[in-house]
């Protein structure tokens, strides 16, 4: 493996785009192993969006969120299994009932659970009348997720560190809210730069933005990569 494989590993980079055509182009632009296929893009394109990827030998990281009654999210996610993504994400928060339904339903296609979007900060759980912090939240939406057998769970890096020490070295820790210093945060809260992701403990870090939005996307991917060696 080249020097610059590993790091390309541990980005999933987020096609947040409106088109297939536009999403083909960028990750050819990369040619990044890993990419995550999410609500935009599945909304406008299908399943075609992520079979386009899997043809190409693209690792795919379908990011739907599945949220709903454990029979709904069990069918959904045997349906969206069906199309060749590596990963399927729920929400944590669901339940333990939803998580099993989803991992029972996904077969080989890994569950990752979503625990707190990285969008929200300790006054959004308040509002909604949550009284711990993301932090708490999070460890013990992992650890439920991970009772429940999904492969992994998606946190903020701010949190990593916690979940790693609460669910153990066999579980994936997948983090979106990554930026480097002085990038723009957008609607993200909870956010930290790559490297400091990865030395809490995340097995793969997410960005779209820094990438899809740069002048040269080539030359974001590739400062990118160097904070993950
Ligand atoms: O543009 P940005 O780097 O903020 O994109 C982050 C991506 O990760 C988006 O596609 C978003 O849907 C996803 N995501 C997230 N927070 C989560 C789970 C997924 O930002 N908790």
């Amino acid at each position: 493996m080249s020097s610059i494989a590993e790091p390309a590993r541990r980005l999933f980079v987020a096609l947040d785009l409106p088109s297939l055509d536009e999403a083909l182009a960028l990750a050819e632009l990369l040619d990044a192993p890993r990419v995550k296929v999410g609500l935009e893009l599945f909304c406008a394109e299908g399943p075609r969006a992520v079979a386009a990827f899997v043809e190409r030998g693209r690792e795919v990281f379908l990011d739907l969120k599945l949220h709903d009654i454990p029979e709904t999210v069990c069918r959904a996610a045997e349906a969206a299994s069906r199309h060749g993504a590596a990963f399927l994400t729920v929400h944590a928060s669901g339940g333990r009932a939803m998580v099993e339904a989803a991992v029972q339903g996904a077969g080989r296609c890994g569950v990752l659970a979503v625990t707190v979007l990285t969008s929200l900060d300790r006054v959004d759980l308040q509002v909604d009348g949550n009284p711990l912090d993301p932090v708490a939240l999070c460890v013990r939406r992992a650890k439920l997720a991970i009772d429940a057998g999904a492969r992994g769970v998606v946190c903020s890096p701010r949190e990593a560190a916690q979940v790693r020490a609460a669910v153990g070295p066999g579980a994936l820790i997948v983090t979106p809210g990554v930026r480097s210093i002085g990038a723009a945060a957008g609607d993200q809260k909870r956010v930290e730069t790559p490297s400091a992701a990865l030395a809490a403990g995340a097995d793969a870090v997410v960005v779209g933005r820094p990438i899809r939005d740069a002048a040269d996307p080539r030359a974001a991917y590739s400062a990118i990569l160097k904070e993950l060696l």
